[in-house]
């Protein structure tokens, strides 16, 4: 989801990333304020006095946008709670949580501080503007910065899960009947109900001359919908998982490669004979990298006879092993944090096995297909 960010700075020990979507949506805020909005309320500037205002309008909203993300991350952080960082992306941003809430009470806290930071930043924002309505541009800059948070807000008190608003639900929902896997669902289900009524209300909004106005709506509407379904997936996901370790779900006893072994021999002896994609290369019982067929792909064809296996190999790092005895949870969550979509599963230093996210995929589609986690059983609701 973050493939393509940038890392801008750090801020309370938190890394501030951007989405390079974010440049899209940056450059359609400019162009909505400085043709649209800011001609309206204050006719009579020139064009470069718009296009100036909408550009430190949108730096404000930049600011805002942290400064919302940042509280969700503060509290987030006092309750103990692990943050990969921030990252802002299309309408909004993500503090980055690598936990789930442990209760319903952190979780309440976590969402409520977010909307709580724009509402008082809104307010502050409202009163200097009323001061400062003497000063012109600098008044017009602020109504708009208070307008943006308040608008900020309100959006993510929305009862549409994964937004603030949403994950309050969800915290109610969980507090009432001790069940967070079912507090999420009705929660996303809220959520896309939301996104439909969003989608509809922009459509109908853009058809009938709202034009920008309606469009946003539609493509926020579009936001949440995908949103709300992935994050509720993703937990599903985890929920079939729970109680597996990795030795249970490992390809054990791979075939491997020696170092010496040409790419050639690779190529025909291990990966065309067997099916195989992904190769440890091992050294006297110990493995020292893995050949797959990418990196094959790297390398000519007509290299191959004379390349070994050692001189092109990817060298071991700790994101690409695990031990057999972690749970399946953390293995997932590995993989999704790591580049790696095939782990060495590795006891001591001795190999045991593979583990590949179509192993975590496989399972989860049989424990979905017999319905439901294997820890049903013991959160049964009444
Ligand atoms: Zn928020």
């Amino acid at each position: 989801m973050f493939g393509h960010s940038l890392k801008l700075f750090e801020l309370f020990g938190f890394s501030i990333r951007i989405d390079a979507s974010w440049f899209v949506i940056a450059a359609l805020i400019i162009w909505s304020l400085s043709a649209g909005y800011f001609p309206q309320i204050a006719p009579g500037l020139s064009q470069a006095t718009y296009l100036a205002l909408a550009v430190v309008a949108m730096l404000g909203l930049f600011a805002s946008l942290i400064l919302h993300e940042l509280a969700h991350a503060l509290v987030a952080r006092r309750d103990g709670l692990g943050i990969g960082g921030i990252t802002l992306f299309l309408f909004g941003g993500v503090a980055e949580l690598k936990d789930d809430p442990k209760s319903a009470a952190s979780e309440f806290r976590i969402a409520l501080a977010g909307p709580a930071m724009s509402l008082g930043l809104s307010g502050l924002l409202g009163l200097a503007a009323m001061v400062a309505g003497g000063w012109g541009l600098a008044g017009l800059l602020l109504g708009y910065l208070a307008m943006i948070n308040l608008v900020l807000a309100l959006f993510n008190l929305l009862p549409a899960f994964p937004l603030d608003g949403g994950r309050v639900l969800r915290a109610w929902l969980w507090h009432r009947t001790g069940n967070m896997l079912d507090a999420t669902r009705r929660a996303s289900g809220a959520g896309t109900m939301l996104a439909f009524v969003l989608m509809g209300l922009g459509v109908m909004s853009a058809l009938s001359g709202g034009g920008f106005g309606g469009i946003w709506l539609a493509l926020i509407g579009f936001f949440v919908l995908n949103a709300s379904r992935a994050s509720y997936q993703q937990l599903l996901m985890q929920d079939s998982l729970r109680g597996r370790r990795v030795v249970e779900l490992m390809t054990p006893d791979p075939w491997t490669a020696s170092p010496g072994m040409s790419l050639q021999d690779i190529a025909e002896r291990v990966m065309l004979t067997h099916g195989v994609s992904f190769v440890p290369v091992v050294d006297a019982d110990l493995v020292v990298g893995y050949v797959d067929t990418h990196l094959m792909g790297k390398i000519a064809r007509t290299q191959w006879p004379r390349q070994t296996a050692a001189s092109v190999m990817a060298p071991l790092d700790p994101s690409a092993i695990v031990a057999p005895g972690l749970s399946a949870q953390e293995a997932l969550k590995q993989m999704a944090a790591g580049p790696h979509r095939k782990l060495i599963v590795q006891e001591g230093q001795k190999l045991r096995g593979i583990l590949s996210l179509r192993d975590l995929m496989g399972h989860i589609a049989v424990v979905q297909a017999l319905g439901g986690g294997t820890g049903s059983a013991d959160r049964a609701g009444p």
